[in-house]
């Protein structure tokens, strides 16, 4: 018996709604395999814990998810509670101390689902690459004399050698193992001359261990014009932490929702668990209306399954996946149809436990 702990944080908004059916999608397949199960941990975590607690997570927080093979994540972010404080005392408090520094976001136009695209939304095929642990969201800055006119407050982006040269190992690999070996350094060293400059020289050093990847060096406001009028020229992509939380929202929607799509926060050494989330956030404009689409979860668990070398529950959650999403009487709202979250979790785990194989 292959047996995995799990560490669920559902969070807030329709996080809890889409890691439930994360859940069921997850037992549904232990059930179907007979070697494979999940011992699944729950953690109340996030903006109603704030509200009672003072704080996201407890004290020892990190310590009770420590020794599990994976973290299935909802979102954090809470209408009363600032977004600094949910995503620093949350997501950011697991990500940093667990150096979960490579952010996966793979981005892939589904069966059935139609781009924003008027061409060219089908040869959507990418790898984001997100560097994790520093840059713009090093966490460094202050603010002082706060209110008064003499207010001064920064954020400043830091990288280091280490942290540059061990994302960028890890996307010429990525890119690599992919059949194009095509891999985009995204950049901003005409602007930014410092940090920036050192980012695209590290690029070139690592590159020399690749020789078989392809790469080129693309300002990120071009890349932004490149994905919309050029996708088929893009592969893997990797860029510091802000820019790739843009340009992974615009792949969302160019893929047809920020539902469908999900991320990885890898530790690649595995010291720590890795977590495993969909991209979007709390949305509360539909929290509670049972509309919110979990298919960004469940290809969220597809790459948990992948990272814990469960490749065949991974193929076939996968293959269910886009089953479902080929029939659009399986749609939610936010694909344009009228389909509701246990639906389309419903559909997905019929389709798994109908599988032969
Ligand atoms: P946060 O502040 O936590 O990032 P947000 O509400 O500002 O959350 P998102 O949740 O990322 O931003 O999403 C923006 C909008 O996209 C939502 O308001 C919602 O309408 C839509 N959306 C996001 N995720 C989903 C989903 N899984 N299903 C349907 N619609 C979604």
């Amino acid at each position: 018996m292959r047996t995995y702990r799990i560490a669920s944080i559902p969070g807030d908004g329709i996080g809890a709604e889409v890691i439930a059916s994360g859940i069921k999608v997850l037992k549904a397949l232990s059930e179907k395999i007979a070697d494979l199960e999940f011992l699944i941990d729950h953690f109340n975590w996030g903006g109603e814990y704030f509200k009672s607690q003072g704080k996201m997570m407890p004290l020892n927080g990190l310590q009770q998810i420590r020794n599990h093979d994976a973290i299935l994540f909802g979102s954090a972010g809470h209408p009363d509670i600032p977004d600094h404080i949910t995503l620093w005392g949350l997501r950011l408090a697991i990500c940093q101390p667990f150096d979960q520094y490579a952010n996966v976001r793979p981005t892939r136009l589904l069966p059935g689902i139609k781009s924003p695209l008027s061409a060219g939304g089908e040869k959507i095929d990418w790898m984001i690459v997100r560097e994790n642990s520093e840059g713009e969201y090093a966490g460094i800055g202050g603010r002082v004399h706060q209110g008064q006119p003499i207010e001064v407050a920064t954020d400043v982006s830091m990288l280091t050698r280490v942290g540059v040269k061990r994302i960028m190992k890890f996307a010429f690999s990525l890119a690599q193992s992919r059949p194009r070996k095509l891999l985009t350094v995204v950049t901003k060293s005409n602007a930014q001359r410092h940090a920036m400059v050192m980012w695209d020289e590290i690029a070139t050093e690592v590159s020399c261990e690749f020789p078989d990847v392809n790469w080129d060096k693309m300002l990120v406001d071009a890349m932004t014009t490149r994905m919309v009028l050029n996708p088929e020229s893009i592969d893997t992509v990797v860029a510091t932490n802000l820019h790739a939380d843009i340009l992974s929202d615009l792949a969302a929607a160019l893929a047809g929702s920020l539902g469908v799509a999900p991320t990885a926060n890898l530790n690649p050494e595995r010291k720590f668990p890795s977590m495993f989330e969909p991209i979007h956030g709390s949305a509360f404009d539909i929290m509670g209306k049972g509309i919110a689409n979990p298919i960004g979860t469940f290809w969220s668990t597809v790459m948990l399954l992948e990272h814990l070398g469960e490749k065949s529950s991974a193929k076939r959650l996968m293959s269910a996946i886009e089953k479902v999403t080929a029939d659009p009487n399986l749609h939610t709202p936010d694909l344009g149809g009228t389909a509701k979250t246990i639906d389309v979790t419903a559909a997905v785990i019929d389709v798994i436990r109908g599988a032969n194989n």
